[in-house]
């Protein structure tokens, strides 16, 4: 029987809901800011957490930092239809502050479960929330643009850390990198597709990073 994704999503999200009033920054259903895009995309791209557009509009990167994001994604030739966003963070928290660690964990076993129904070849994460998740002791500053092919949850994944599009507008040196790093994806995607057959399960420990480009 084949699996419908879109139907999944679409449990999980109710199943998000139906936790306001339990999950820290759910007040009520109408906080959710979850995932969009594909259901079998490729490329799935992890933000922090929504802001003030995100949580008028419920929908992940729809401000500033999203009209960027769309920008650099075209600017790869792929539609922001065709790729997966979501947050680390499916709300947004006061004064947009950090979110905390208990928060994380909070929404984690959401993020889990979208990565799992989608299954993406590619996973981008923006900032060092998202990066974090799967390299707790990477640098952003050393190691944004570089891909690895990592094993989570029993999948192989290419990972791409990235700069977070609202650090990019906050000062022109990150944007260039940024910009630079999204020009670069295509390349780094092929090069780590030619030495690993992908997203097939496997039996090694998570966040065991194999490959490094
Ligand atoms: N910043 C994020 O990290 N996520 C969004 O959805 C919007 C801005």
């Amino acid at each position: 029987m084949m699996v419908d994704k879109k139907k999944q999503l679409e449990e999980l999200k109710k199943d998000l809901e139906s936790k306001a009033g339990i999950i820290p920054l759910l007040n009520t259903a109408e906080d959710v800011i979850f995932g969009e895009g594909s259901p079998d995309a490729t490329i799935f791209f992890i933000g922090e957490a929504g802001g003030y557009w995100e949580s008028k509009l419920r929908r992940p990167f729809v401000g500033n930092a999203g009209k960027l994001l769309d920008d650099l994604i075209l600017s790869i030739s792929i539609k922001r239809e065709d790729v997966y966003i979501s947050n680390v963070i499916k709300a947004r928290p006061p004064e947009n502050r950090d979110p905390l660690p208990e928060e994380v964990e909070a929404f984690k076993t959401y993020l889990d479960r979208e990565l799992e129904i989608i299954r993406p070849k590619v996973i981008v994460t923006l900032g060092r929330f998202a990066m974090s998740k799967f390299l707790p002791m990477a640098k952003i500053s050393l190691d944004h643009g570089k891909g690895r092919i990592i094993e989570y949850n029993g999948s192989r994944i290419i990972l791409v850390p990235m700069f977070h599009p609202a650090a990019a507008l906050r000062g022109s040196e990150v944007e260039q990198m940024l910009r630079n790093d999204f020009k670069n994806l295509p390349e780094v995607i092929k090069k780590l597709s030619v030495k690993e057959t992908i997203s097939q399960p496997i039996t090694v420990k998570e966040e065991e990073q194999l490959t490094l480009i």
